[in-house]
């Protein structure tokens, strides 16, 4: 859970009450170069107080230069242009999740006009709002991650966290983890556990290897 939320100087406040007031806009303005000097505003201050750590896999990549980290739009600009700037819609991600994430819904009421503040107002586990660590258990960031709740399995399916790319060390995800994930993902209850505890043991194996 992020605890500094960003404040805009007078001059980056000024910018983003105007873009609020303007009648036209949509996502792709983010693109503009008037927005340059805050997005790096935006960038450097959740990367340092996010500890370098994706909010939604976990993954901790604590390199300097801005390159692995994406400003993450928590409800997605093309949706709802008028949150684009908001500190509380806003935060860093790695490029995995937020690619996967990409403009799927995480609104409870996606007709919603005014910020949703409240965590029951998400689909996701909400990096400003909600303790992660409630909703996912992370046994193996960047590989392996439990559910805790409903909201705690949308989030790893809607940001796809069961990849499995660490493991294996590699671009694309070890077959034999996959198909067992695969299984997993589409079994319930005892059967689901099962599979659960399987594939944990057979990550774990990977990674002592
Ligand atoms: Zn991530």
């Amino acid at each position: 859970m992020i605890n500094d939320l960003l404040e805009y100087s007078n001059e980056e406040q000024r910018l983003v009450s105007d873009f609020i007031q303007r009648e036209e806009k949509n996502g792709n303005d983010w693109s503009n170069d008037e927005f340059t000097d805050i997005k790096a505003t935006i960038k450097n201050h959740y990367k340092v107080v996010q500890n370098y750590t994706c909010p939604y896999c976990k993954v901790v990549n604590p390199n300097t230069h801005g390159m692995v980290w994406d400003i993450e739009h928590i409800i997605a600009k093309d949706t709802k242009p008028i949150f684009m700037l908001e500190p509380r819609n806003l935060c860093v991600a790695c490029k995995d999740c937020n690619g996967a994430k990409s403009n799927k819904d995480v609104l409870v009421n996606p007709r919603r006009v005014t910020f949703p503040t409240n965590e029951s107002d998400y689909k996701i586990v909400h990096p400003h709002f909600d303790r992660y660590e409630l909703h996912i258990k992370a046994i193996t960031p960047g590989d392996f991650y439990r559910p805790l709740t409903s909201k705690g399995e949308y989030t790893i399916v809607t940001c796809r966290l069961l990849r499995f790319y660490g493991v294996v060390q590699q671009t694309q995800p070890d077959i034999e983890i996959d198909e067992l994930a695969k299984a997993m993902i589409s079994s319930q209850g005892a059967a689901r556990r099962v599979l659960e505890d399987e594939l944990v043991r057979r990550i774990s194996e990977k990674r002592i290897a």
